[in-house]
């Protein structure tokens, strides 16, 4: 990203948060409930803080170094990072710090619980497609099939904080390090005292507390259709929101197909069941990122007999026929924008 296109989407994303997170409180109290922002560049996206009141100056400056420390442990791109070690063991174990064992054993249980939608695995495929390096090509069918050879997420292990692959494996937490993060990141700032914030990590939102002045917050989802507005808003209390899209990282072939970053482990090729947008609304963000990718892959309608199996989690899922669908929770908390409408999800 260049410096002026990183200073547009900082405003831009600075702009958003202020407009939901500030609310229409008017009140000026003796108490300091102003909020602190930080806009930085990590993680391959930009990075909004927002905190208010007491100890939010330092609990961005914490979070921030956090987020630092944690992209070295969990890029797959980084030279010393535990996933760069794995990938380069030659099938030997690798001893890894313990964030970056749990997360693997976590996207593990994911991928089990998702059928396999989440696959940690890809990378060697992501690499072929170029959404690793920016070289962007259409593998043929024969070189996919070949690299699927070596993607069963079941022969990956761990044992404490030691991960195995097999020869020519090669991890990438690219669809649940944010979530993680954003997990940390909340909690860095209950430790440090702060009582109300929200973060959005390239459009992944988590918010600690409510608003200030006690109410829901507003966030809002953005149009695969017409990626610069958005297609809704979701009221949310202490929560994440997690959106995996098409819009966010693609490119456009010759004969104007469009090829996005979000991989089928089952064919190799962009997931292109249906989905074009997938937002997972829950407590953990590291689940609802490991399930806005894997729901996204899943497609529509398939994907209604995930979530009736888990009434815990809320979700809105845009198909490739411009239609909007919310899980029934969030009736009363859903509201469309660009004139759009949505459906509560019927499971019968
Ligand atoms: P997200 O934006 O959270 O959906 O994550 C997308 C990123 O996850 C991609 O850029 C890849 O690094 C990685 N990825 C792509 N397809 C999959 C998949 N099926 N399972 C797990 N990770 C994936
Ligand atoms: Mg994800």
């Amino acid at each position: 990203m260049t410096a002026k296109k990183f200073a547009a989407a900082a405003a831009a994303l600075t702009a958003a948060l202020t407009a939901f997170s500030c609310g229409n409180s008017s009140s000026s109290s003796a108490k300091d409930e102003s909020p602190r922002s930080s806009t930085f560049f990590a993680m391959d996206t930009v990075m909004t803080l927002t905190a208010y009141g007491d100890g939010a100056e330092e609990a961005l400056a914490d979070s921030e170094a956090l987020v630092k420390e944690l992209e070295g442990k969990l890029s797959a791109t980084d030279k010393n990072s535990d996933i760069r070690r794995i990938n380069s063991s030659s099938g030997g174990a690798v001893e890894t710090s313990p964030e970056t064992a749990l997360l693997i054993s976590k996207a593990l249980e994911y991928a089990d619980s998702t059928g396999g939608a989440l696959n940690i695995c890809l990378y060697p495929v992501l690499t072929a497609w170029g959404f690793t390096t920016g070289e962007y090509r259409v593998p043929t069918d024969d070189e996919l099939e070949k690299l699927l050879e070596n993607t069963d997420y079941r022969r990956v292990s761990v044992s404490g904080s030691e991960v195995s692959v097999p020869e020519d494996y090669m991890l990438d937490l690219g669809a649940l390090a944010k979530g993680y993060t954003s997990d940390r990141i909340v909690e860095e700032m209950r430790d440090a005292g702060v009582k109300s914030a929200i973060v959005s990590l390239g459009g992944n939102v988590q918010a600690l507390g409510l608003k200030p002045d006690g109410s829901k917050w507003k966030v809002a989802i953005r149009d695969p259709f017409e990626p610069e507005t958005d297609m809704c808003v979701v009221e949310v209390g202490e929560k994440a929101v997690i959106t995996s899209g098409n819009y966010e990282r693609y490119f456009t072939a010759d004969d104007g197909t469009r090829y996005w970053h979000i991989i089928d482990g089952f064919d190799g090729r962009p997931a292109d069941n249906g989905i074009v947008s997938a937002t997972i609304i829950g407590d953990s963000g590291l689940e609802c990122d490991a399930l806005s990718t894997a729901t996204f892959v899943m497609g529509w309608p398939e994907v209604k007999t995930f979530m009736a199996s888990r009434p815990d989690l809320e979700a809105v899922f845009a198909t490739d026929e411009g239609e909007i669908y919310y899980t029934p929770g969030l009736e009363g908390s859903f509201k469309a924008l660009n004139g759009r409408e949505g459906k509560a999800i019927s499971y019968d």
